[in-house]
């Protein structure tokens, strides 16, 4: 057959250990993943009897406008309906601009060290790919501006990023769009964005009102612990909008995931509790650091990684022996580091213990 020669270049997207699988090959009884970013107090209690009590067919295709979440979504944006394109989780975002935005004559502008899907579609697509080093762990914006050439079609800007949790601030951010060409798509991934206590954060919303060129990616798979149902959503101007819709598949929002993030919307108290205890979580984190001197990228996500000064593999194999799943900073441009998402206070806590007696080993 004759395969787009790039996809024999790639493997598919490695997603953190499965339970089961570690289970098994250890013996272990108890296993705690804390790799993939996912709310450790599950979601909200609301979703959860929506989902329950559900009297949505499942002989009937879901409503392929996604009309109730939709409304729900505007109103508590302060957006049009029109303004809003709804994906099967951001990845399926991130796939349909892709898919929308680039093939072999076009380039497109990233981090080097950032979520794996941008780059991982582009090259799909054919894509010339220009990965930007970060400067300790952070975009270089002017970088961006600097690598822009008349092919560009798509910057992708991952805020706060994964896989280092640091953010950009307003005033790095704003003169960044007002000189970015306006026939350039800039697609702004805020994923973590209900995790950000930082106080000079950007109005997301407000911005891609006034960018006639920017698309803000977010999600239901983190804060609001929905991952499984996969729902994301992009806001940008309603011809951005427009011009994507075609790309994306009729019926890409299964009916639960519609259920499930409507009535999760509506439940924003169990936001702001996962909020708090994500910091507190962070904190327990940033003071193991501290007292045993790691550096460590300061997190506005619910994630924190930090350097071991040693090979990521040794550090995420003690912990996986011992019944922890993190991930390994070694795929991710980070050889020494290890991405840990915060658990709850005792997770964190079980965890802590590992790596103090991991370090006094060393
Ligand atoms: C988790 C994550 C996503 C994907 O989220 P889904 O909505 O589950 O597809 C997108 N971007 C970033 C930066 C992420 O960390």
């Amino acid at each position: 057959m004759r395969w787009k020669e790039q996809l024999l270049t790639l493997t598919p997207y490695q997603p953190g250990k499965s339970i089961e699988s570690v289970k098994r090959q250890y013996n272990l009884e108890q296993i705690i993943k804390l790799a993939s970013n996912e709310n450790p107090f599950g979601c909200s209690q609301a979703a959860l009897s929506a989902l329950k009590e559900n009297s949505t067919s499942l002989a009937i295709y879901p409503d392929g406008y996604a009309t109730i979440l939709r409304e729900k979504l505007a109103s508590f944006l302060q957006v049009g309906e029109d303004e809003i394109i709804l994906g099967n989780g951001s990845d399926n975002l991130i796939q349909m601009i892709s898919r929308a935005l680039l093939h072999p004559g076009a380039s497109t502008i990233m981090s080097t060290h950032t979520f794996s899907q941008y780059k991982h579609n582009a090259v799909i697509e054919g894509a010339v790919i220009k990965e930007v080093p970060d400067i300790d762990g952070e975009h270089d914006l002017e970088g961006f501006l600097t690598a822009i050439d008349d092919q560009t079609n798509v910057i992708w800007v991952c805020s706060p990023n994964n896989p280092t949790g640091t953010y950009i601030p307003e005033s790095k951010l704003i003169p960044f769009l007002d000189q970015v060409p306006e026939h350039i798509l800039v697609v702004l991934d805020e994923a973590y964005y209900e995790y950000v206590v930082a106080e000079d954060y950007y109005d997301s919303i407000s911005l891609a009102r006034k960018y006639p060129n920017l698309i803000v990616l977010r999600t239901f798979s983190k804060v609001y612990g929905l991952a499984a149902v996969r729902v994301g959503y992009g806001i940008a101007n309603s011809s951005i909008i427009k011009a994507l819709e075609p790309a994306r598949e009729p019926f890409n929002l299964n009916s639960l995931g519609q259920l499930a993030a409507a009535e999760a919307l509506s439940d924003q108290e169990f936001v702001e509790q996962c909020k708090q205890k994500n910091r507190q979580g962070l904190a327990q984190y940033y003071e193991f650091c501290e007292n045993n001197s790691l550096k460590f990228y300061p997190s506005q996500t619910n994630f924190v990684l930090i350097d071991f000064q040693v090979e990521a593999n040794e550090v995420f194999q003690y912990l996986l022996e011992r019944g922890y799943i993190v991930r390994s900073g070694k795929a991710l441009g980070f050889p020494t580091a290890v991405r840990i998402t915060v658990g709850s206070p005792e997770q964190n806590e079980g965890l802590i213990k590992v790596l103090e007696q991991f370090l006094s080993e060393k």
